[in-house]
């Protein structure tokens, strides 16, 4: 646990610091002034020294992509290594922020410092906010002393941000860590090819469920379309139309040629073991690998930080079996 004395407060948007406009909510710039003048009114609240960062311009997070991820992971390596920040607090939006949460986990491996990620359902300002609650919750936190990693931090939780999901569009509980099994061997040490000061570029990486009715052709637009790893959403324990022979053959291709496959289950619960069902083992026999009880958002982000270090598919596929930081062991 360390405690944080100087943060750093990195503002991304999000419906935090939205405000009005004729279309509806926009993302807006500013939102240093409008926390300084709410710290100061609310009194004493027990909060960490800040210096605040904008990424520009402000998103609506669904507008989230690789390329604002690595300018977060830039903005946070300035906040601590040049301007002694011991700490750090994310602001955006939460349509896609247990995505960013996933992402930076991984994005941020090695880093000496922790980092939590906050929201709001409602603009800071507006009748009933959770806005305010949110933001001071999370630096209080931090101040109290949290642990290394990135934490979500929401309607008063802290949340392992490699596990945790959205499940609520409406409801200031909105984040959850649902339990799904994780079992599986802890990498012992972290190679300095994936750890946070390595360079990353954006990749092109896919996600796709299996439904009834998929077929072949469907798959093999996507595997076409130049993508490096496709995420495959199986059904409950990691099945998928096994009587296809034609989709089955199909993976088998892209996987030979180099495309990391990576399978997910659809059930919120649940997780990945291939052999239980003959249907599973035939996607294990195309070239599929289990990413066992993760979340899409920690497939995801793993994906993209180890194909974004570089990491040629063999080695992208030895890392992801590991747990890393806490995404597929407890
Ligand atoms: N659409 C908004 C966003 O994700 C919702 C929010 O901020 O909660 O930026």
């Amino acid at each position: 646990m360390s405690a944080c004395e100087k943060l750093l407060l990195l503002y991304t948007g999000g419906t935090i610091g939205m405000q009005q406009s004729a279309d509806g909510l926009a993302p807006a710039s500013g939102f240093e002034a409008r926390v300084r003048a709410q710290q100061a009114q609310a009194g004493d609240l027990h909060l960490p020294n800040w210096c605040f960062r904008e990424l520009l311009p402000p998103i609506d997070s669904a507008n989230m992509s690789q390329s604002n991820w690595l300018a977060m992971v830039a903005a946070i390596r300035t906040g601590i290594e040049q301007d002694g920040c011991d700490g750090v607090l994310v602001l955006q939006g939460t349509d896609t922020l247990a995505y960013s949460a996933a992402a930076l986990s991984f994005l941020l491996l090695g880093l000496p410092v922790p980092v939590v990620l906050t929201g709001a359902m409602l603009p800071a300002g507006a009748e009933g906010s959770d806005a305010w609650a949110n933001l001071f919750g999370a630096m209080q936190a931090l101040h109290q002393g949290t642990a290394q990693g990135v934490q979500v931090y929401f309607n008063g939780a802290l949340m392992h941000g490699a596990r945790v999901s959205k499940l609520q569009s409406d409801a200031f509980d909105a984040f959850t860590v649902l339990p799904r099994q994780r079992v599986a061997e802890r990498a012992t040490q972290l190679p300095d090819a994936i750890n946070y000061r390595v360079q990353r570029q954006p990749v092109n990486i896919a996600v796709l469920p299996f439904y009834p009715g998929i077929q072949a052709s469907h798959v093999s637009a996507l595997l076409n379309s130049g993508v490096q790893a496709l995420l495959l959403e199986c059904y409950g324990s990691g099945t998928g139309p096994s009587d296809n022979a034609e989709l089955l053959a199909t993976l088998k291709a892209a996987h030979e040629r180099g495309v990391v496959l990576a399978a997910i289950s659809q059930c919120p619960q649940g997780h990945v073991e291939f052999g239980v069902y003959a249907a599973g083992s035939q996607l294990r026999n195309a070239g599929l690998i289990s990413a066992g009880g993760m979340t899409r958002e920690a497939a995801l982000g793993k994906l993209f930080c180890l194909l974004g270090a570089g990491l040629p598919p063999a080695e992208v596929e030895h890392w992801f079996a590991l747990d890393l930081c806490g995404e597929r062991a407890e």
